[in-house]
């Protein structure tokens, strides 16, 4: 088979090491004899998985003291509501930036009051907005620092008066952040981590416990935290698929090393889209995302031919979300920065 490049959106890349380490589990566990997909979850050897996955995420990420790690199932969007169903009160903040920070909003409205600090929906979400006021008398304020389908990225978080809770799908594990800025991050695995099924919380545990309703049992982040992530069955091989890659990411030299990756990645396309006359790219310059890049070809009658040209390279997955059009490169950390210089060879030839 030819080497195809793939830009997938989501479910995304996975490093080639990581996809057999995956066949190795599902034919021998941890030398069981047994498949990882047919043993128990409470056995000792995937209890290690558990505990190897979180020990290495709070390595990578420098996760301090007093933050629990759990590894849930239902994706991020069941995040949006499970948030407000742990923090809400009063009302929580919310920044308005793309598709899934406005879902975050709709979910949180289930729940109780909702204040949207700032949105960038006037120009179809091609920004990020700045100078924003998140109101003091919020229970916390929620972000999401990159916006998979729009492709723009927070370059920088709010020194926040009240709790930070942010929606890191896309993005985590890419660039450093600090932690300790934050009382909650969560992040499905499928973009950056690992397949999907699993998703993972960091959770400040002082933050909890300071809502008046009742929260049912899977609801509930103390109930998760109490049973070591184990309350129900866990989504057993997405958790040990996540580790064969949290291994790979610490293995090639850590978070440092994925940033570097991710704006050599980010840099290269940039300056094909901006020095190519044939294209242009979506989102302002300053806060474009270095794992989404969004562009349009100028002329769109020029769209068939192209798109049988990149995919004649091998290129897979950059149509763009039918929301924006055009194409989105999706440069996860697995991603290769052959492929990106692949999809650049077939604009530069495009233009000629
Ligand atoms: C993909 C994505 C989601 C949705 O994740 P699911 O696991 O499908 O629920 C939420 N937020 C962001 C930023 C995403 O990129």
């Amino acid at each position: 088979m030819s080497k195809v490049h793939n830009f997938s959106a989501g479910p995304s890349i996975l490093p080639k090491e990581v996809i057999d380490a995956c066949v190795e589990g599902i034919q021998n566990f941890s030398g069981t004899g047994l498949s990882v997909l047919e043993v128990s979850h409470r056995g000792k050897e995937f209890i290690a998985v558990v505990e190897e996955a979180q020990a290495t995420l709070k390595e990578l990420m420098g996760i301090p003291e007093g933050y629990e790690i759990l590894f849930l199932g239902g994706g991020a969007s069941m995040q949006f509501l499970m948030v407000a169903y742990n923090l809400l009160e009063t009302k929580g903040a919310y920044l308005k930036t793309g598709v899934w920070a406005s879902n975050a909003i709709k979910e949180a409205k289930y729940i109780g009051n909702v204040e949207v600090v700032a949105s960038s929906e006037d120009k179809n979400f091609s920004y990020i907005p700045k100078n924003y006021t998140i109101p003091s008398d919020a229970d916390y304020f929620h972000c999401a620092s990159n916006n998979t389908i729009y492709g723009s990225q927070m370059q920088s978080f709010p020194d926040s008066p009240v709790t930070m809770v942010c929606d890191m799908s896309s993005d985590i594990l890419s660039k450093r952040v600090d932690v300790s800025k934050f009382g909650l991050i969560y992040a499905g695995a499928q973009k950056n981590m690992g397949p999907a099924g699993v998703t993972v919380v960091i959770v400040r545990k002082d933050i909890l416990g300071k809502v008046s309703r009742q929260i049912p049992s899977m609801m509930n982040y103390k109930v998760h935290i109490d049973k070591e992530t184990m309350f129900n069955t866990p989504p057993v091989f997405p958790i040990f698929a996540m580790l064969q890659n949290l291994k790979w990411v610490k293995k090639v030299g850590g978070v440092a090393e994925m940033q570097k990756r991710a704006a050599a990645r980010a840099n290269l396309l940039y300056d094909e889209i901006d020095n190519n006359p044939l294209f242009q790219g979506t989102v302002e310059t300053g806060d474009r995302s270095q794992m989404n890049a969004c562009f349009l070809l100028k002329d769109t009658a020029l769209e068939e031919k192209f798109n049988a040209a990149w995919k004649a390279a091998g290129i897979s997955g950059i149509k763009g979300h039918r929301l924006v059009g055009g194409y989105r490169a999706s440069m996860y950390n697995a991603l290769p920065i052959e492929s990106v210089e692949a999809l650049v060879n077939v604009m530069r030839n495009f233009n000629k």
